[in-house]
């Protein structure tokens, strides 16, 4: 499935350098792209893949605190694309993404660049961050158990979602879901991959239903009585608690207690994150890193906490209640550049177990 992503990924990359070499026509998706005259002192241009209710805010408070204007490009997806296509004549500054293997594919990519932060350094621990400064962590997503809310439990491995206890009791999202296929390579890292194989076939069997749908639909499926136990983020945890008291949404998280897992012997909780780097052409370079510095600052991280439901990647931050009520997270020590190594492994491991099927 990779593959064929990666495939299709060259092709269009491929397609679009052509159309620029040959007619010099501007890739039709440039339009939403911020003029040349954008380029000048006091302003930084934003690619992102993260939905602009949420960091609209973020951006706002940065250009009342510094008086940098915020050029944004919301793509939906297609980041890597958009930046190959456009390569050194690219306007982006700032690249803000969700999931560790988007923003490690930026890297790996060559499409952003170093930055040494003394800031950045202290805000963002060593593991979640790239050792050259080309990408760092701006907030984690904790993958963790759903439970229904009448069950004792008392600590949970990510292992013992496998034993038979919990035969056709489990609910979670397709396997291949890059949440799952994180979580699944962060396991491979921890416990090697014949353990790994062994642990996702017995999930497997252990299944309710069919791998499908999000990660809401584990709680709406407790309450419906189809399972018991299931894996999901947390920060839909705080927006279903947090949704009015008549609204489905909220008799779905209300209807759940939230564990968070470790990984057996002294793993921790799996994380995943959203995150940025400095483009590789950014033409307001120190401009750029300006706005990285504010979005590690304890404003900007609480916003990241109280709309999102994110957890800060700094410590100290003020948590949402719903959040802070789960207690302190362990945070998994493994660095999320040995995680992301595995990742094809996991897809590949999802696919020849049949989990999906
Ligand atoms: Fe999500």
């Amino acid at each position: 499935m990779r593959v064929m992503r990666q495939r299709h990924l060259f092709a269009t990359v491929l397609a679009a350098t052509v159309l620029l070499a040959c007619s010099r026509t501007p890739d039709p998706s440039a339009d939403a792209a911020p003029a040349d005259a954008a380029v000048a002192a006091g302003e930084v241009n934003l690619y992102t893949t993260r939905e602009p209710g949420l960091i609209q805010p973020l951006l706002d408070a940065f250009t009342r605190d510094s008086g940098i204007r915020v050029n944004t490009v919301f793509l939906k997806d297609g980041l890597l694309e958009r930046l190959a296509a456009e390569g050194a004549r690219s306007r982006a500054d700032v690249l803000m993404t969700v999931d560790t293997g988007n923003l490690l594919d930026l890297v790996d990519a060559g499409q952003t660049q170093s930055v040494q932060s003394a800031t950045l350094e202290a805000a963002i621990p060593a593991h979640l961050r790239g050792a050259d400064g080309k990408w760092f962590t701006l907030s984690l997503r904790d993958r963790v158990l759903y439970a229904d809310r009448d069950l004792a439990i008392d600590g949970f491995n990510y292992e013992d979602l496998a034993k038979p206890e919990w035969k056709g009791r489990v609910c979670i999202r397709s396997g291949q879901h890059p949440y799952n296929t994180s979580l699944i390579a962060a396991m491979i890292a921890h416990d090697g991959l014949e353990a790994t194989e062994s642990w996702l076939r017995g999930v497997k069997d252990n299944l309710a239903r069919k791998p499908a749908g999000g990660d809401r639909d584990v709680a709406r499926d407790i309450l419906a009585g189809i399972c018991d136990v299931g894996i999901a983020n947390t920060y839909y945890v705080g927006r279903m608690k947090n949704a009015p008291e008549d609204s489905e949404q909220r008799q779905w998280g209300d209807a759940i207690q939230v564990v968070r897992p470790v990984f057996a012997g002294n793993g921790g909780t799996h994380v995943n994150i959203s995150g940025a780097a400095i483009a590789a052409h950014a033409p307001n370079r120190d401009n750029a890193q300006t706005l990285l510095e504010y979005l590690v600052s304890d404003a900007a991280q609480a916003l990241y906490a109280n709309a999102n439901y994110e957890y800060p990647v700094k410590a100290g931050v003020e948590l949402d209640l719903v959040i802070a009520a789960l207690g302190p997270m362990n945070v998994d020590a493994l660095p999320l550049a040995e995680i992301h190594r595995h990742r094809r492994e996991a897809s590949e491991l999802v696919d020849r177990v049949g989990f999906d099927q």
